[in-house]
């Protein structure tokens, strides 16, 4: 090992949603010139097969609600690759800078001289609804869209969340299935109760699935067909154009809106 010509430095690198196929070029390129990669649990480790064989790889990744200790330990881990490897690649779910916490990686390691770089990634903001070929805008019916988290720092639920129900955006909540319950009676304090919800699990990957109802029936509906995290929740009247059918028979089906 080089360990003195080594340039220590980082390269955040969005992986994209799921399907290892929805990397960008950049990422791969970045993930070939690594001399050790640190992966989160929404990365797909399939994507470790383009770095060398020499790099170490590390897995860093939990589920739900990120502590702050374990930042600091990814922070840490960062730093220590860098100078002891070099080039270390932070392979993050999605997008870096989307609910990925990649901004204060990129703080810590220029608090340490690390040169940086961001290599952007195909947020499941995006990927999962359009997995379902849901869009987020379309005339006349959304003219914008907000993404919003259900899992704030301090575990409350974002006052965004109710601006966002206020207006008439595409609602896009990350993080949201622990609370999916609370969330959907928030909303349903600014919407209408038949507001259409669409939930997706494991978007873009073999075992997705996908959940359709309403802000008062989503929450049985999900229950009943075991969807769980990572999941995407879609908000507004959007769903109902993309998924008519399935909309149609929860209306039908449905006695509690
Ligand atoms: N930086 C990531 C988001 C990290 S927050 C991005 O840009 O996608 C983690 C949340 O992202 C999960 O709780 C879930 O809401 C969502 N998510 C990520 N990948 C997903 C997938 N394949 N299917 C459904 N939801 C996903």
């Amino acid at each position: 090992m080089n360990h003195i010509i080594k340039t220590p430095r980082l390269t955040l690198v969005g992986a994209g949603p799921g399907d290892p196929d929805l990397i960008s070029v950049k990422g791969i390129k970045s993930l070939a010139d690594a001399d050790a990669v640190l992966y989160d649990a929404l990365a797909n480790e399939e994507l470790l097969q383009y770095a060398p064989s020499r790099a170490i790889k590390i897995f860093v990744g939990k589920r739900v609600g990120m502590h702050s200790a374990q930042q600091q330990e990814i922070n840490k881990l960062i730093v220590k690759y860098a100078f002891s490897h070099g080039h270390v690649v932070r392979l993050k779910g999605g997008d870096p800078f989307v609910f990925g916490r990649g901004f204060e990686e990129i703080e810590h390691a220029r608090s340490h001289g690390i040169t940086t770089s961001v290599i952007p990634g195909i947020t499941s903001v995006l990927a999962v609804p359009a997995s379902q070929q849901i869009p987020l805008t379309h005339r006349n019916v959304s003219e914008s869209f907000w993404v919003l988290t259900g899992t704030t720092k301090n575990h409350d639920i974002s006052r965004d969340l109710e601006l966002a129900a206020k207006s008439s955006a595409t609602m896009v909540i990350l993080m949201g299935m622990h609370k999916l319950s609370e969330i959907m009676e928030r909303i349903g304090k600014h919407r209408h109760k038949n507001t259409p919800v669409a939930i997706v699990q494991n978007g873009s990957l073999p075992d997705e699935k996908l959940g359709v109802g309403t802000v008062s029936t989503i929450f049985e509906i999900i229950r009943g067909k075991g969807i769980g995290s990572p999941a995407v929740i879609i908000v507004g009247e959007i769903v109902k154009s993309a998924r008519p059918e399935e909309f149609r028979s929860i209306i039908r089906n449905s006695v509690s809106i």
